[in-house]
This record gives structure tokens, C-alpha cells and sequence, in this order.
């Protein structure tokens, strides 16, 4: 089948709803994050950012390196760390030490953007996976922006998913396999299940208000705490000897 955009070469990805060829797919990609970057000038000209990922999520953040340092902000003569991080066998655990150790890492290297790999499914499926644990401790991550002291936590595809990175990355081969086998249930069931609904990758978002109500925030990591304490469990073991 032809792309829908150009009409001239056969399509290989869907983007946005739309079956696009392979140059049409990325460039939809490209325009769709820089209209989350441009209009609030969120980086600026000879900025040091941080590109912090689990290590499963390595492709994915390798594809975001790309996508910033050598299209969107090519001119911008930004330069870059990198943290990976090894998995645990929770994924709340990950998410928790991605948070705690970038903000050390960006403390130590006077770094305050961060940009996570975290894509729209992988989002959904902790949406899933927080509901069933009855733990909502990082719902706020199901956006754009994450804020935590002087350090903005960006996360360019929270809406796109990986099947329509297709355009960059081989999305069949890339297997999102955690250490966290319940999450790994949810991440296959969902990609089954959706692969042919992923307009939902662009609608559940919002469903994080249902949980955001009466919650205080952990100095430690900003995620959310049912009582007005300092420090959510997680920080509170971390921190008992070594408070950051
Ligand atoms: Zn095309
Ligand atoms: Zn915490």
C-alpha cells in the first residue's frame, strides 16, 4: 500500500493513524516532538543535558540522541551524559532509581534537563501495572514534563509508541523484556491487543487525574505519598544512612 502522505513509496509504518512510508514516518516523528520542544524553548544553545535510561530502553534513548542532538536541535552545539541503569526486578523500583540517580548524577554535573526513553506504551502498561498494585507513586510521568527540584525531567514519546518508531527501528525486533515478569505479562498483552487500536496510545494520559487526588510529594524522587511524611518508602530506606 502507498503512503498516504507522498503517495510515492509503498508504506511501512503507522504514524499518528496514517500508513507512511519510511521517510514520511520519521519526519512526522521529528515534526511531532519538536512541537513539544519549540514553543517553550525547552533547551537552550550550548546546554549539557543527561540521557538516563534502563537498560532495556537503550535503543529507544540511542533513537531520542538522534532525533534531538542531530535534527532538532543540530545548530544548538548541545553536548550530553549518559546514565544507563541496570533493572531490578520491579519496575516501580526502576523508575525510582532512574529519578534518584539522575538527580544525583545532574546535582554533581550542575545538569537540569534529563530526557527519559519512556515511550507511550511503556507508560500505559505502568498505568495498568500501578492500578493493580494499588501503587501510584509515579503517575506524574505520564507526561511531558517531570519536575523535581531544579531538574526537568523530559519524556519526548510519553504519547508516541514504539510500534510507530517503526519508520527508525525495527518495533518487532525491539522485544521490551524488564526484569519484572508481571510487567512484561502486561507490555505483551497490551501490544497484542492494541496493535491495531493505538489511537488509545494517544488517549489514556489523562486517566492519571483519577489517582493524583489528595497526595503529597517525597523530597527524595516527587513521587506521590498518601500522608504529609518527607520521604516516600523507597527514599526513606534509601535515605535512612545518606540523605541526598
Ligand atoms: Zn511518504
Ligand atoms: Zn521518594
Amino acid at each position: 500500500m502507498l503512503c498516504e502522505r507522498c503517495k510515492k513509496r509503498d508504506s511501512v509504518a503507522v504514524v499518528g493513524g496514517r500508513k507512511l512510508c519510511i521517510l514520511c514516518a520519521r519526519d512526522e516523528i521529528i515534526k511531532r516532538i519538536k512541537r513539544q520542544f519549540y514553543p517553550n524553548k525547552v533547551l537552550v544553545y550550548g546546554e549539557h543535558i543527561l540521557f538516563a535510561y534502563p537498560i532495556y530502553l537503550s535503543q529507544i534513548s540511542d533513537l531520542l540522541k538522534i532525533i534531538l542532538l542531530d535534527k532538532i536541535y543540530k545548530k544548538f552545539s548541545l553536548s550530553y551524559s549518559e546514565l544507563p541503569i541496570n533493572p531490578t526486578n520491579s519496575i516501580i523500583d526502576d523508575i525510582w532509581s532512574i529519578i534518584i540517580k539522575s538527580k544525583i548524577f545532574s546535582k554533581q554535573n550542575n545538569i537540569n534537563k534529563v530526557i527519559l526513553p519512556f515511550t507511550a506504551d511503556f507508560l500505559m502498561a505502568y498505568l495498568i501495572y500501578s492500578i493493580s498494585k494499588g501503587d501510584y507513586t509515579y503517575i506524574n510521568l505520564l507526561d511531558f514534563e517531570y519536575k523535581l527540584d531544579n531538574i526537568l525531567f523530559l519524556i519526548p514519546f510519553y504519547n508516541t509508541s514504539i510500534i510507530e518508531l517503526q519508520g527508525f527501528i525495527n518495533a518487532n525486533e525491539l522485544n521490551l523484556i524488564t526484569k519484572d515478569e508481571f510487567f512484561n505479562i502486561i507490555i505483551k498483552w497490551e501490544t497484542e491487543l492494541l496493535k491495531d487500536n493505538y489511537e488509545l496510545f494517544h488517549a489514556f494520559h489523562n486517566s492519571k487525574k483519577l489517582f493524583q487526588e489528595k497526595n503529597y510529594k517525597c523530597e527524595g524522587c516527587g513521587g506521590l505519598i498518601n500522608s504529609p511524611v518527607k520521604y516516600c518508602g523507597r527514599c526513606s530506606v534509601a535515605f535512612a544512612s545518606h540523605p541526598y
